[in-house]
């Protein structure tokens, strides 16, 4: 998937082909959701859903399965993990493009998720300017 970047060179959420980068926030963090949500609208990204566990977000995941082209994925989540829901979600649709989001400390589980086809890491807490430069980096 290529997109726009605008004339700063920051990433925006038009894709060249025409329409918008459809995301899904997977995160325990209402909080958490609620500020990458922000951030990802006001640089033009699409919402396709948000879920508060990976098990949740699968299942989003799979009725809307085509329809995704951005995953952001806790790692620590109730019910199933990231680690757990990165593997289904790459079973599901290897092409797909996903970021883990992690809290300091648990660099031996952002390590296994870049072996499952993770494209990167964002470390919380969250910062948008990070974040953008970060999705930046990634979708390049
Ligand atoms: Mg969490």
């Amino acid at each position: 998937m290529a997109i726009i970047f605008d004339e700063n060179g920051l990433p925006t959420g038009r894709k060249v082909e025409g329409g918008h980068v459809r995301v899904l926030i997977v995160d325990d963090s209402q909080f958490v959701i609620k500020h990458l949500t922000q951030i990802f609208m006001s640089r033009d990204f699409e919402i396709a859903g948000t879920a508060e566990n990976g098990k949740a977000g699968l299942e989003l995941f799979k009725s809307m399965k085509g329809q995704i082209d951005l995953v952001t994925l806790d790692i620590t989540m109730p019910e199933m993990d990231g680690i757990e829901t990165l593997k289904a979600i790459k079973a599901l649709d290897p092409n797909v493009t996903v970021v883990m989001i992690t809290a300091l400390g648990t660099v031996e589980s952002v390590k296994e998720a870049i072996k499952l086809g993770a494209k990167g890491y964002i470390v919380k807490p969250i910062d948008r300017e990070k974040v953008i430069e970060r999705i930046g980096q990634i979708l390049k």
